[in-house]
């Protein structure tokens, strides 16, 4: 069996290619959606992820705003930045790159961004919102791209078994509460570090998630044959081959694509949605304030 590769890219520009009709609306109602970005420090893939995230804004007609802080901001001044962008009328959507430079406080930094701007969908407020079952807000970004990869394939998971392996507040934690609720109906497991019998655990789902961190974690016989398996991971591998001495890999590893019935490449799976729902957020960001 080879797996169906889900194409995120593709998807993720058919997704964008939605998005100028709203934007041109929003613009006749003289709102122009804008979004600012927040670059704290040199970190190279942060500065990576700038890039793409601003591009995308000039392929949807969104204006973007980057402003860049040294390595050596205080948290003072982040908060102060966030502050003086929570005030202005003129932006929507404000995103702060993580991670954001060592001895800041970067959930006090996300805490301070006003809900209705946190394009990011990271605020508690947003988070609790998911909690009680609203998903028609600000959602996160890679956790909201996942599902959208899932429906786009018209995966059915009611009453399946799904297993996330990783738990954290950006990807695991809220892709499980997606996965979870009502309408979708799968059973969620998530799966972490400290889980015992791990590929005993995925072998009987229906879904795997992988939002590890860690390449080739997610090996061909922890997988149920015809199973969905979604890699998160993006992880730099070095490859003297190469011209630019290293490449991206997930957390699964290719072998999967022989048991598996759909799969999400690395790159060109997950990472291109969460660009697009940061994208589609900004625009319903500008949305909800017009009401
Ligand atoms: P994270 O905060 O570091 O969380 C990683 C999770 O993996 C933790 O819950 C950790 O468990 C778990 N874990 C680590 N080693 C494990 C192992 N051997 N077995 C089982 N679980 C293990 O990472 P993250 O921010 O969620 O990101 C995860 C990956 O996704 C990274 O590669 C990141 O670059 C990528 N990512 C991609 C996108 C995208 O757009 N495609 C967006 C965000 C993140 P503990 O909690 O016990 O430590």
């Amino acid at each position: 069996m080879s797996a169906v590769i889900l194409d995120g890219k593709a998807l993720a520009f058919r997704i964008e290619a939605r998005l100028p009709e709203r934007i041109s609306a929003l613009k006749d109602s003289g709102v122009e959606p804008h979004l600012a970005v927040v670059l704290a420090g040199d970190n190279p893939a942060s500065h990576v992820y700038v890039r793409n995230k601003q591009l995308a804004c000039e392929r949807c007609g969104i204006k973007s705003t980057r402003i860049d802080l040294p390595n050596d901001v205080s948290q003072e001044d982040l908060m102060r930045v966030v502050a003086d962008l929570n005030a202005n009328d003129s932006v929507h959507g404000i995103l702060i790159q993580s991670p954001t430079p060592a001895g800041t406080d970067e959930l006090a930094i996300t805490e301070a961004i006003d809900p209705a701007k946190d394009v990011d969908g990271f605020h508690p407020t947003n988070l609790g919102r998911l909690v009680m079952g609203q998903v028609d807000g600000l959602l996160p970004c890679t956790p909201a791209g996942v599902m959208e990869i899932i429906k786009d394939a018209e995966i059915d998971l009611l009453g399946k078994k799904a297993v996330i392996i990783g738990r954290s507040r950006i990807v695991g934690m809220p892709l499980a509460l997606l996965l979870a609720q009502k309408g979708i109906d799968a059973t969620v497991t998530i799966a972490h570090s400290r889980t015992e019998d791990i590929a005993d655990i995925c072998r009987s789902a229906d879904l795997v998630v992988a939002a590890i961190g860690r390449p080739a974690t997610v090996q061909a016989d922890w997988i149920k044959s015809g199973a969905t398996v979604i890699d998160v991971g993006i992880n730099r591998i070095v490859d003297e081959s190469r011209k630019s001495g290293s490449r991206l890999a997930g957390d699964v590893d290719p072998s999967v694509s022989e048991v598996a019935g759909y799969m999400t490449p690395v790159p060109g799976g997950v990472g291109p949605m969460t660009i697009s729902m940061l994208i589609s957020n900004t625009v319903r960001a500008a949305e909800m304030r017009l009401g």
